[in-house]
């Protein structure tokens, strides 16, 4: 039986019957269709201890959703109560201070509107409505980060709710051993409710965008692009995309449908410098296309928007890797060639820079060592084609194994306990079971990237 003080509730309570159900239980990757028992939309702090509460006086298994863009599906689940923050809106930047504080519900694209009205920014991720929450809590890598940090790398505090309903803060001086664990370990110890970041001075325009090249070209634009890199400085993120070029209005005409390679910069600094680092790549070969000019930081944020809606289906499967050795840069060739959905497209994520000088067991992160980072991600409408394209991604991956080394948790699957262990090592691993000990020790949390109590 779900009892609720309704009245005190001052979010929105959602059931199977009500006619905003399918609206609420709906998440960005259309591939999953759970039917929770309940939605508690919380509106304020008290609702989420509320939530919480009555998840653990129902027996049935708590979701928790933010953003709703767990790549895995894992904040809504068949006859559930899901714990949904998504009306928790509040953004507060204090622009002497240089911090924001950020409700559990923001979005990215959110966030960056209000920091950016006074030149700052939190280094977050590449798609605006992709939730600070979720983001957050796993780590948070994004087009700023070789510069600036990971999200974890500037969060000052968070509130959270536990398991027991009791609401908590966790800094550097406070709960120290949670602050740890929250900068990383998801959503494994408990709710979190508001976060409080250091902002950074970005101003408002970064040198970014795609240059192109045919796909064929692949090979080597990729043999040019790791040596170049090789001497980027921290100013400079890129990721490299395969894919068919989207029919977009910032894509010349002449490439829509054409597989292609684009090399993405995002040079944050003095663009004068950033020009001349950038030049020797847009001299490679003869790109088709050269986008990368001095823009928004907003307009640069928003770039991936219209190529990953909510609703499509998707699947995706991650690894670090060292380096682009050959063998690699020939199985990604082989693989990329082979992308037959219109809408499939894969990132590898450059890493290093200030994410490579926090301290390893500074933070429950793990990835502070990658040199790239694979999301081998496939797309299609819907159902049809999904199977043959899943396939693919799941090719591709195992032909990359001989070289994995780790993996970042946000970009996991519902892939089992043994790939969460991966993606923290064996040592942060143990440390973290024995903090959901202290901190959840029935893993009422558990609808997560699972950190079983030790
Ligand atoms: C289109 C897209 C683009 C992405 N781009 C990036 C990127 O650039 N960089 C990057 O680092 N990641 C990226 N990701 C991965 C993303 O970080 C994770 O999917 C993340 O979990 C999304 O957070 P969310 O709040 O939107 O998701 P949700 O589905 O709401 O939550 C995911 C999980 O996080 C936990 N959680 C969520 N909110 C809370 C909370 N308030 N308290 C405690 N636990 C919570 C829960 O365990 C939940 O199951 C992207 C994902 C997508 C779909």
């Amino acid at each position: 039986m779900l009892e609720l003080d309704e009245a005190a509730f001052r979010g929105q309570v959602v059931r199977p019957e009500d006619p905003s159900y399918d609206a609420h239980r709906k998440i960005w990757n259309g591939s999953f269709d759970k039917h929770p028992a309940m939605i508690l939309r919380c509106a304020r702090v008290a609702d989420v201890v509320a939530a919480v509460k009555l998840g653990r006086a129902s027996g049935l298994p708590v979701t928790v959703r933010s953003g709703g863009h767990s790549f895995s599906g894992l904040s809504v689940a068949d006859d559930a109560v899901v714990i949904d923050l998504s009306l928790m809106k509040g953004v507060r930047v204090d622009p002497d201070r240089r911090t924001a504080r950020v409700q559990a519900g923001v979005l990215l694209g959110e966030l960056d509107k209000e920091t950016q009205a006074f030149g700052l920014a939190v280094p977050s991720g590449i798609v605006t409505h992709t939730g600070v929450a979720g983001l957050t809590l796993g780590g948070g890598i994004g087009w700023i980060m070789r510069k600036h940090g990971l999200s974890i790398d500037q969060l000052v505090s968070v509130d959270l709710v536990t398991a027991d309903g009791e609401l908590v803060r966790a800094s550097a001086d406070e709960n120290a051993d949670l602050f740890w664990g929250v900068r990383g370990g998801g959503g494994n110890f408990g709710i979190v409710t508001d976060f409080e970041f250091r902002c950074v001075p970005l101003g408002t325009q970064v040198l970014a965008g795609p240059l192109f090249w045919p796909m064929e070209q692949s090979g080597e634009v990729l043999r040019f692009y790791r040596s170049w890199v090789a001497d980027a400085p921290d100013e400079l993120m890129t990721i490299i995309i395969h894919r068919k070029a989207p029919p977009l209005s910032f894509v010349p005409t002449d490439l829509h449908g054409k597989p292609v390679v684009m090399v993405i910069c995002c040079w944050v600094g003095d663009p004068e410098q950033g020009e001349k680092f950038i030049r020797p790549l847009r001299g490679f070969g003869s790109p088709v296309a050269d986008l990368c000019s001095q823009k928004p930081y907003l307009t640069h944020q928003a770039m991936f928007d219209p190529s990953f809606p909510p609703g499509r289906w998707y699947y995706y499967k991650s690894c670090d890797l060292a380096e682009l050795s050959d063998e690699i840069i020939d199985v990604t060739v082989e693989h990329s060639m082979r992308i037959d959905s219109p809408l499939t497209s894969f990132p590898i994520w450059q890493t290093g820079g200030a994410v490579a000088q926090v301290g390893d067991d500074e933070t429950a992160f793990n990835g502070r060592s990658a040199g790239f980072t694979y999301n081998i991600g496939a797309c299609t409408e819907g159902r049809e084609g999904f199977d043959q394209e899943r396939e693919w991604v799941r090719d591709f991956w195992k032909a990359l194994e001989p070289w994995h080394e780790g993996v970042y948790v946000n970009f996991l699957g519902d892939e089992g306990s043994e790939r969460v262990r991966q993606s923290y090592g064996h040592a942060k691993y143990d440390r973290l079971q024995a903090l959901k000990r202290k901190y959840d020790p029935n893993n009422f949390f558990r609808t997560n990237q699972n950190i079983p109590p030790s």
